[in-house]
């Protein structure tokens, strides 16, 4: 560059542009934006367990031809297929006119989200109060869940195998549930303690039932005897559902916040719900498997649990389900599934922190995402020193990077939070681990792992072009 350029055109060839959404976006595409988010307002509401996405995405992905995933079957290029794993997790498959030879393509999400957990056996009665035991699952900021209307989701199998579904809380003519608070009168003690002294797992019981079952007989109206309140409660549960208390041993129930997506803001540029982390991602990876065409090389998204723990267990991205996916593919193409995965290009694809100017001192932020900045690329995850994490190559950010500028895909990079505030993982790691190029790519949330989390709608459009546009480059 010359010396005598002036400073303007230097600073348009130096510096990196931060890219506020509203400056690029034009009516037309605003229009598109807020019919996909609409789609994906109705999907987040039905889709609050990772059995409930399963089914929306199942459902979704059938309407769009695809089948279920047959290891006989050979199958040609633009055939689209399916493989649920467990009920808890998925994979969705277009193949592609190179099949796998050259590698495979994949977005992965998943669809598990905090919340709390119904123990085995949860009905006890105090003080003539029925309740609910509960243990959360993820990492949860407990007091978040007290004081709010509750829902109650999930399957019980009898054992005979019938199974029941339950969902309490999310019609308008349901009950819900609520785990009560301390009033702020008695409560100056409990203030001066740390959260995590003054909020007690233990403590986080779900109200269900206050009256007491009374037989016809005066005796019986005028005894004193316990246990009625839980009696009452277990009696509407078996003429409901045929239970008894044992069945609560053999059932997943998860209790979730019962708010309904709702637009955010005057402007609605942004979406308030349960769950976006990661159900946002799922629906958008989806969306993009679901209308990519003539791909090059195999499409795959794969829908995970247990990401909020840990990843384990066998519906966890830790098991080995995609892999034995990828290899009955590679076998019907003749080659070896280490050659195809090892010449695999992965999107991990998870909401990221956004920059909070409530809490600005815990964001570094020149390195932080913000909302309406578009689909965040994150190099790394990780605490501390990045332990726990994946670092995508060098190699492959440059790859992205030309991908997304492109298609004109809007994009930003992104960090969760200051180095040494904290930090996080993803399903990056157990792909990475496949020696696969994986990148952390995905929307920006406020409020993360809250009841009430919010994205941008532009955010979560451009995440599903970014996608598409990953599935569509011929390789
Ligand atoms: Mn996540
Ligand atoms: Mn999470």
């Amino acid at each position: 560059m010359k010396i005598n350029s002036n400073l303007k055109d230097i600073k348009k060839e130096l510096l990196r542009k931060s890219k506020h959404g509203s400056r690029f976006i034009d009516e037309k595409s605003l229009k598109e934006i807020d019919d996909f988010c609409e789609k994906y307002k109705k999907f987040l509401d039905k889709s609050k367990t990772e059995r409930e996405a399963v089914k929306e995405t199942l459902l979704l992905a059938q309407e769009f031809g695809f089948k279920e995933f047959d290891p006989d079957t050979k199958y040609e290029a633009g055939e689209k297929v399916y493989y649920v794993n467990k009920h808890k997790s998925i994979i969705f498959a277009v193949i592609g006119k190179n099949k796998t030879k050259n590698g495979i393509k994949i977005a992965a999400a998943h669809i598990d989200s905090p919340r709390l957990d119904l123990k085995p056996n949860p009905v006890y009665e105090s003080n003539d109060m029925t309740l609910f035991k509960t243990h959360y699952y993820g990492g949860i900021k407990k007091y978040q869940w007290l004081a709010v209307p509750l829902a109650i989701h999930g399957k019980i199998f009898k054992k005979d195998g019938e199974s029941i579904d339950v969902c309490i809380g999310e019609d308008e003519s349901d009950p819900q549930f609520c785990i009560s608070d301390l009033l702020p009168h008695l409560g100056k003690d409990r203030l001066k303690k740390t959260v995590d002294e003054a909020f007690l797992g233990e403590e986080l019981n779900l109200l269900v039932g206050s009256r007491l079952l009374i037989g016809e007989s005066d005796q019986q109206k005028e005894s004193e005897e316990m246990g009625l309140a839980k009696l009452n409660t277990l009696k509407i549960l078996n003429e409901s559902y045929k239970i008894t208390e044992t069945d609560f041993l053999s059932a997943e129930i998860e209790i979730v916040p019962a708010f309904k997506t709702r637009d955010i803001g005057f402007d609605r540029s942004m979406i308030g719900g349960y769950g976006h982390d990661d159900r946002v991602c799922a629906y958008v990876s989806l969306m993009a498997i679901l209308t990519c065409q003539d791909v090059s090389s195999t499409v795959l998204v794969v829908l995970s649990d247990k990401e909020e723990v840990g990843s384990d267990g066998n519906t966890g991205m830790n098991s080995s389900f995609l892999k034995y996916f990828v290899e009955d593919l590679a076998k019907q193409d003749g080659v070896e599934v280490r050659h195809v995965l090892s010449k695999s290009k992965c999107f991990s694809t998870d909401v990221s922190a956004a920059f909070d100017s409530n809490f600005s001192s815990y964001y570094e932020a020149g390195n932080s995402c913000f909302l309406n900045h578009g689909v965040v690329v994150s190099k790394y995850t990780g605490f501390g020193g990045k332990s726990g994490g994946s670092d995508a190559s060098a190699e492959f950010m440059a790859e992205v990077r030309s991908l997304f500028d492109g298609n004109n895909i809007l994009w930003q990079t992104g960090e969760l939070g200051k180095v040494d505030a904290g930090g996080g993982g993803t399903v990056a790691k157990f792909i990475a681990n496949l020696n696969l190029d994986v990148v952390d790519v995905g929307v920006p949330v406020l409020s993360m792992h809250s009841p009430f989390e919010v994205v941008s709608k532009i955010d979560v459009y451009s995440a599903f072009l970014a996608t598409k546009s990953f599935f569509q480059k011929d390789v």
